[in-house]
């Protein structure tokens, strides 16, 4: 029999005995048998922690990043393969492109976060913080990463977006990971994770696999390590009471099952736009991935007066998802994972009737196609009506993780807020409306209680990503029963896996641990101009002190003249009662202008272009007779990768532009971001 394996201290290996068979959910055939018995959990996770650790720090978050575009486009080229096996889980082509395609789309977008994070091993976070009158002394924060594992404990329902939503966050910050899916699915995982391991693209340790029960896992979770976990409610809160977990106090990132509410907006009347995309998406809600998804549509709130349209349109609908194997034509909806989770959907439905009636589906009586409805995990969309909603109130109680789903009527807007609100906290909530101060009113009502509020209308839908998506650089997860975790989000999402750390100290010191040039550290006078050297040469801290210019009439006539801003304060002196201005002030854009004048080295040198101004402040009215002068100060510097072979080897440069009058102070200061080559061409 096949057996589905464990990737575990730089090996495959098959757990004693078999702990479960995962079946095909079409047709019911053993896939092969999971097990992750015998296991030393304690052994493989200081594996991670000594082995993929080290070799995950020693990388700055530059490299980190690159090495993740390089996974994302790796297993982008394989995805057929993916594609293939993802269909014994019951998925349609659209459900498995969430999984595969989502989950290497997240892959792709923490690469992309790298820009955002210093050419380090470890982050800066904010600005410098003084803490003195004379300056010699100053706060700032950095961000290391945690030197332990991310132990990701993930529900069945995404194998391979589960996986790679969570570890491309705690790569890009510099901690390896195990990964332990739900055996139901891990064969799933299992193929990418071979797949991956294959390629060599992560250093070893980085990411380790234990596809089956995982059982007594986070008894050797220590103070360094992070569990995340998605999955029901019951079993999350069983983890995260874990005494082990309390008594290191290790983050618990809980993602738990959520009874997500859709809102019709009062506006969006039988025949208005919006009351179509209403129908499309919440079909689309119940009946994507089977329902299996943590952020579907399990309550739908519809304006009283409209409850009938909405059971007719949305029933008709459901009549037109064809049920079956998904590779047979017409086929909209395919099985759920396995028929263990028909009989929990089950279960769940039949409390769910105790209180309210099934307006649509038949839970014994339904066709399918290109497949044997007995052998294979296969369900019927089921919609509930419920008109009582205040006091028939399990449907807020209850989540049938299938196509499940329940309409119930309000009466006005804060009705509306008061059910979302009845599900304890979601991860998602949604209202279709053209209305947009309704729109503001249910946002605000409800934000409190959710992760994500998606406001969908005709002017958004059509590029809209969904009730349902999750998107990497958004934050995912919800306050109360949704779990009240938070992951992926972005740069917020990264720091999860760091420690962060006030440090103090002269500013030079902080210069030269941040590897930022923070005002009051030592500025040495590039020799020579900081435009002559190339990217390896430069040194943070080198500054130009260019020549002075006094600044006069003529200066802000021609300037005005040039951009044609011929705003009052700077045109007329007459017009200048009631303002902070004393005499016609020069524009701040013409300081900035004229810094560059002032710092800019012309000839042709390793200085590629300049491409933003970043953080400009004008600090201090400039009038007729200042004499102004630059400290240009090479402030931080990124390597870059060449994008291509006969691409110029270069790398971002920042520097300080700090124009001071003649008292010394500071007039404008700002950012600006150059690339420049570098002395070596080969990389
Ligand atoms: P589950 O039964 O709670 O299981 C979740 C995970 O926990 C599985 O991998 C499970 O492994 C594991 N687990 C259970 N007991 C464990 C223990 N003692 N030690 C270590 N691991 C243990 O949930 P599920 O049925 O797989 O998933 C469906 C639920 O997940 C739904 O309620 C859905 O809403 C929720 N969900 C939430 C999100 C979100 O982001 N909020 C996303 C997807 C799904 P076993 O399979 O071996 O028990």
């Amino acid at each position: 029999m096949e057996k589905i394996s464990n990737y575990v201290s730089g090996q495959w290996v098959n757990g004693d005995g078999q702990e479960l068979l995962a079946e095909n959910a079409i047709n019911g055939q053993i896939i092969g048998a999971v097990s992750s018995a015998g296991l030393d959990y304690a052994s493989i996770l200081d594996y991670g922690r000594t082995v993929g650790g080290p070799a995950l720090r020693k990388m700055t978050f530059q490299e980190r990043g690159r090495m993740l575009k390089a996974l994302a486009l790796h297993l982008m080229s394989i995805k057929d393969k993916f594609y293939h096996l993802s269909a014994a889980t019951g998925a349609t082509r659209v459900d498995s492109w969430i999984d595969i395609e989502g989950g290497i789309g997240n892959l792709f977008a923490n690469a992309s976060l790298r820009k955002q994070f210093p050419d380090l091993p470890y982050a800066v976070e904010g600005d410098a913080i003084p803490l003195s009158k004379g300056g010699s002394f100053i706060g700032h924060h950095i961000l290391v990463p945690k030197r332990g594992v991310a132990v990701h404990i993930n529900a069945f329902n995404f194998p391979i977006w589960g996986m790679l939503e969570k570890i491309a966050v705690n790569l890009l910050a510099g901690v390896p990971a195990v990964v332990k899916p739900s055996e139901y699915t891990s064969y799933l995982t299992e193929l990418m994770v071979k797949e991956i391991i294959a390629s060599k693209i992560l250093p070893e340790g980085s990411l380790q696999l234990v596809s089956g029960f995982g059982r007594g896992i986070l008894d050797h979770v220590t103070q360094n390590d992070v569990v995340t976990f998605t999955g029901s409610a019951a079993t999350g809160l069983k983890l995260k009471a874990l005494p082990n977990i309390i008594q290191n106090t290790v983050p618990f990132n809980l993602e738990a099952d959520s009874l997500n509410a859709t809102m019709l907006g009062e506006d969006a009347a039988p025949g208005t736009p919006e009351f179509d995309i209403f129908i499309k998406a919440t079909r689309a809600e119940i009946t994507v991935k089977a329902g299996q998804k943590c952020t579907a549509v399990r309550r739908i709130l519809v304006p009283e007066k409209y409850m009938e349209d909405v059971q007719i349109a949305l029933g008709q609908q459901l009549a037109k998802t064809t049920i079956g194997d998904p590779s047979a034509d017409g086929v909209r909806m395919g099985a759920l994972a396995c028929r263990t989770q028909v009989d929990r959907v089950r279960h769940n439905v039949e409390l769910l009737m105790k209180e309210q009636e099934i307006v649509y589906g038949d839970m014994d009586n339904f066709d399918v196609v290109g497949a044997d409805k007995d052998k294979g995990a296969f369900f019927s969309p089921i919609l509930f009506r419920n008109d009582d909603p205040f006091t028939k109130t399990a449907v807020h109680e209850i989540e049938a993780f299938g196509p499940v789903s329940t309409l119930m009527p309000y009466k006005d807007m804060d009705e509306a807020i008061r059910l979302a609100e009845l599900g304890k906290g979601s991860l998602v909530t949604s209202i279709v409306t053209a209305d947009d101060s309704l729109a503001k009113d249910f946002v605000i009502g409800t934000a409190h209680m959710h992760g994500r509020v998606l406001v969908l209308n005709e002017r958004c839908a059509k590029e809209s990503t969904g009730h349902g998506s999750p998107m990497p650089l958004l934050t995912h997860g919800g306050p109360g029963r949704a779990g009240g975790g938070e992951e992926m989000g972005g740069v917020r999402g990264v720091k999860h896996y760091m420690q962060r750390t006030a440090i103090q100290g002269h500013p030079e010191t902080i210069t030269r641990i941040t590897e930022q040039f923070q005002v009051g550290a030592d500025q040495p006078e590039a020799n020579p101009h900081v435009f002559r050297q190339h990217f390896e040469e430069l040194r943070v801290g080198d500054t130009v002190f260019t020549h002075k210019h006094t600044v006069t009439d003529a200066d802000i006539v021609n300037f005005a003249n040039v951009s044609g801003d011929n705003f009052y304060a700077h045109m007329d002196a007459s017009s200048l009662e009631g303002t902070i201005f004393e005499q016609r002030v020069a524009h701040g854009y013409f300081l900035l202008s004229k810094a560059a004048g002032l710092f800019v080295d012309p000839k042709k040198g390793p200085v590629l272009l300049n491409y933003g101004v970043e953080q400009a402040r004008f600090t201090k009215p400039v009038y007729p007779g200042a004499t102004v002068g630059v400290r240009f100060t090479v402030k931080e510097k990124i390597d870059q990768e060449k994008r291509s072979e006969d691409d110029i080897a270069k790398g971002i440069v920042k520097f300080l532009v700090d124009m001071f009058d003649e008292t010394g102070e500071t007039v404008a200061i700002a950012t600006i971001l150059t690339m420049v080559k570098k002395i070596d061409q080969s990389q």
